[in-house]
């Protein structure tokens, strides 16, 4: 299972504050619940305003997305979308819907760099899983033939959604994370919480204000490092996301040594080359921030850049493998490096 590394920066963005215990608890006004939802380590901090109520309903929440949107689990939508394709539609709930056509939409920015319907090449892979393996180059060409998001239709006013072919397979670990943090950011606001920091598995929401008036720091990751290890913070306003795809956490280690990690390339099958090690989104969407990481990634420093830079608030830190720091124009402003070790490339 894949944690990034942000438990550590929430910690940091309210060190100030009594810490509670990690299963959930409160002290001193705060209160923290982290447990296993949506293939992850998930943690709520509410550090102002909070309530038992906000944690419970944050969590069944949490639980309600992963049975609606796991590819990895059966009976849930996903899966049944998945055993239907190349036959009729099948229903799908409003926030299934949202989240199919926001990752449809960074298929057509990306250029299908990113690409909904990549479950085929997921599953062959199992990168993460039990099962993970370098498959032969037939079963790769096999699961490619698959892969084309234009096969993922929707039809918003029936609300049904089918894919085109049998053998075609959504997955949406590259955004779903995103679209969970934002809900549990509305949650806990509708339940009068006035500040937490919100990390499901390295997708970190600051929610609301925090009660000093100081903005929230958040670290971002140092790649090469143990978890919680960051290179530099990002000073931000309540109702910020901050979220990384990189290469460094869920991955195995070939025969010779090959590095296979689990942002996959839709044109070669095999894990992206590139010279990057993590693309940082920081952004006041976490579903936004979550599909676009990946797609920068997958895009590269170029590309991926020039796809942040088009898009309105929304600010990226690149890291490459030389230890290379890349920050969009507007990250210049609320990001600082603090890791010496590191170069700001631009
Ligand atoms: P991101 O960069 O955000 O996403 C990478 C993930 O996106 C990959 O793991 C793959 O799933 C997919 N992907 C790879 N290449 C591309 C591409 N080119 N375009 C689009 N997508 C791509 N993990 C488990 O081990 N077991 C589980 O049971 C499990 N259940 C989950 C249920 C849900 C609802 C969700 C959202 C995730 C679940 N996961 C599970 C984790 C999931 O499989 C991903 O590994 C995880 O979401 C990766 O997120 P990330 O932020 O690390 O990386
Ligand atoms: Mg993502």
């Amino acid at each position: 299972m894949r944690l990034k590394t942000f438990v550590v920066a929430a910690a940091l963005a309210v060190a100030s504050l009594s810490s509670a215990c990690a299963m959930g608890g409160s002290q001193g006004g705060a209160m923290e619940r982290s447990g296993l939802a949506i293939g992850t380590v998930c943690s709520i901090r509410i550090v102002d305003g909070g309530s038992q109520r906000a944690l419970d309903e944050a969590f069944a929440r949490l639980v309600a997305i992963e049975n609606v949107m796991s590819a990895n689990k059966d009976g849930t939508v996903v899966d049944a979308l998945n055993k239907a394709a190349g036959g009729a539609p099948i229903k799908v709930p409003a926030d299934l819907m949202a989240v199919l056509q926001r990752s449809l939409l960074y298929a057509e920015l990306s250029g299908g760099a990113f690409d909904p319907t990549i479950g085929p090449l997921v599953k062959l892979w199992g990168i993460g899983g039990d099962n993970e393996r370098v498959p032969e180059p037939a079963e790769i060409g096999a699961a490619l033939r698959l892969i084309d998001h234009r096969g993922l239709t929707l039809d918003t006013r029936a609300g049904t959604a089918a894919l085109a072919r049998p053998g075609m397979r959504v997955d949406l670990g590259a955004i779903a994370k995103g679209y969970a943090a934002d809900e549990v950011a509305r949650i806990l606001k509708d339940r009068g919480v006035k500040a937490a920091i919100v990390d499901l598995g390295g997708n970190i929401m600051a929610v609301g204000k925090k009660p000093d008036g100081s903005p929230w720091r958040i670290g971002v990751q140092d790649p090469f490092d143990q978890r919680g290890a960051y290179i530099g913070l990002a000073s931000v306003p309540g109702g910020t996301t901050v979220v990384t795809s990189g290469i460094y956490e869920r991955y195995f280690t070939g025969p010779a040594g090959e590095h296979y990690h689990h942002i996959l390339d839709v044109k070669t099958g095999y894990p992206v080359v590139s010279d990057l090690v993590s693309v940082t989104i920081i952004a006041s969407s976490s579903m936004d921030a979550d599909g676009l990481s990946t797609a920068a990634f997958a895009l590269g420093l170029e590309r991926g850049m020039a796809l942040i830079e088009s898009r309105k608030e929304v600010e990226a830190v690149f890291i490459d493998s030389s230890r290379r720091v890349y920050l969009s124009s507007g990250a210049k402003a609320i990001f600082r490096l603090t890791d010496q070790n590191f170069t700001l490339a631009n």
